[in-house]
């Protein structure tokens, strides 16, 4: 099967540096392996969303020389299909009705296959998973072999939240698989969603891709550099800082000398090979300027 990679960014602000490493590790990825780079716009949370911002996130990545092979896809047109696997799991028994509050379920309270709060008719419940007992292990390319107890880990989690949206976890295996991805290239942030996703894929019989988890980018306090984070803006009229930066902080060399964006992402493609990323969970964004 040939390679599929995929940037997957939620319309929740601009273009920042963290999504920009994930864009263009995961491009890096693909083209190196001679595969399609294919786009997703996870827009199944409206509350979170800002308006525009799917628009400018996908207007921005070809100034940075990231072309992808196909039109994005946009969850927010696939509620047939999350509707599809919703019923596939109701009928294999695998989902619950939850009318648990946030507030029941403070303080670690561990559900068991059964809502702990009284049906309400009047209301509508958010769907959980059945989580068995149940190691899931897999071998990520770059942070290595990764285990988790899912039932400790995740426990019985929600795929269907009470808004009735669908969680990020259903709807991400479901698209995946729909776009025969064959390798998720993403950052270490959602190292830990991993095993819940492949338990997803077992369940609704969908293949696992492989997996590959980039450094997240820290700012300068250690914390996660966030998309409201001022000190390393990405620039979409001005694309070569940023794009310097993201390819130094994935360990590839950026001359001076290449003032372009496609010519840049070549010469570092030449260079590029995935075990050369650096080998860590996070990285701080500004030692790589
Ligand atoms: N939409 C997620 C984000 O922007 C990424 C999901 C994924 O790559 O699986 O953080």
């Amino acid at each position: 099967m040939s390679y599929r990679g995929r940037f997957a960014p939620s319309p929740t602000g601009h273009l920042h540096f963290g999504s920009l490493v994930a864009a263009v590790g995961s491009w890096l990825c693909a083209r190196r392996a001679g595969g399609q780079w294919l786009l997703r716009v996870e827009d199944i949370d409206p509350p979170r969303e800002m308006p525009g911002s799917a628009e400018s996130i996908l207007a921005a990545l070809p100034g940075f020389g990231l072309i992808a092979d196909a039109p994005a896809l946009f969850q927010s047109k696939r509620s047939a299909a999350y509707d599809q696997a919703f019923e596939q799991l109701k009928a294999a028994n695998q989902v619950f009705p939850c009318w648990c509050s946030r507030n029941d379920l403070a303080g670690g309270l561990h559900l068991d296959g059964q809502c702990l709060a009284p049906a309400a008719e009047d209301r509508t419940p958010a769907w959980r998973l059945h989580v068995p007992d149940l190691r899931i292990s897999f071998d990520d390319a770059l942070q290595g072999r990764q285990t988790q107890n899912l039932r400790s880990t995740a426990g019985d989690f929600v795929i269907r939240r009470v808004e009735g949206y669908y969680a990020y976890q259903l709807a991400c295996v479901v698209d995946d698989a729909f776009q025969g991805i064959t390798q998720v290239v993403r950052g270490n942030d959602l190292l830990d969603s991993t095993p819940r996703q492949i338990y997803l894929q077992q369940c609704l019989g969908l293949p696992t891709p492989d997996y590959l988890h980039l450094p997240l980018a820290l700012d300068a306090g250690g914390r996660k550099l966030s998309k409201t984070e001022q000190a390393h803006p990405v620039d979409p009229t001005d694309p070569m800082p940023a794009l310097r930066h993201a390819l130094g902080f994935l360990n590839l060399p950026t001359p001076l000398a290449i003032r372009e964006p496609a010519p840049l992402l070549a010469y570092a493609l030449d260079r590029f090979t995935p075990k050369n990323l650096p080998h860590c969970s996070e990285r701080p964004a500004n030692k790589t300027l």
